[in-house]
């Protein structure tokens, strides 16, 4: 079933509207007050903010972004999960949305943005969202993020900040960290055993003919 996307149902508050907006107009009076830019660069700049301000609209007001943060807005009152909500955009038509069901599923890995991508490569039948956008409530987690980057997303839009989440109980920073830690020092230990024969699989693969690379 492909859902076509609705009317935005949650609207932006008119007051971060108003500022944002005025903060863009005092730009441009800002600019055009300066005289010592030449007119080229006046013109560039003021198209420059033309453009600035219609791409602030569309992001102010946009209906993917709308409906991404209704799910997170909705499963938080349904108590199915945390505050998170996405939806996948294939040729302007919402394919897939997804909230984060964590805690009802017992499945810590069914986060807003994962839930989404599994149900838009099982509406496409295809391990690949190549020519598919994902808009997301809130910035994605490394988990999320790798889930993203595998299913070969075109484009990420994201809502709200991972230092957003961080302040009301989901600080995923220390994920970055560990990371960036050699694995001796991290603090669920890694310990490699039996390359050998655990490459007997890669050996295999590499050598089967009729495989499904991806
Ligand atoms: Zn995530």
């Amino acid at each position: 079933m492909v859902f076509i996307a609705k009317s935005p149902i949650l609207r932006i508050p008119e007051r971060s509207y108003h500022f944002q907006r005025s903060g863009l107009y005092s730009l441009l009076s800002e600019t055009a007050a300066n005289e010592s830019m030449s007119t080229h660069w006046r013109g560039f700049a003021v198209a420059g903010i033309g453009t600035a301000r219609s791409n602030e609209r569309k992001r102010m007001d946009n209906p993917f972004m709308a409906r991404a943060i209704q799910l997170s807005l909705d499963n938080v009152f349904s108590g199915q999960g945390g505050p998170f909500g996405a939806v996948i955009v294939k040729d302007g038509n919402i394919i897939a949305e997804g909230v984060n069901r964590v805690t009802v599923t017992n499945d810590p890995t069914a986060h807003a943005e994962v839930v989404a991508i599994r149900g838009a490569c099982a509406q496409l039948k295809s391990f690949a969202l190549k020519d598919c956008e994902i808009y997301t409530s809130c910035e994605p987690c490394p988990m999320c993020l790798g889930a993203i980057y595998w299913a070969q997303l075109s484009r990420i839009h994201f809502g709200n900040l991972a230092a957003d989440a961080a302040k009301v109980g989901f600080d995923d920073s220390f994920i970055y960290r560990e990371f960036a830690q050699p694995l001796p020092q991290r603090k669920i230990p890694m310990l490699q055993m039996m390359r050998e024969q655990a490459l007997a699989a890669f050996h295999a693969w590499q050598e089967k003919p009729n495989k499904i690379p991806y």
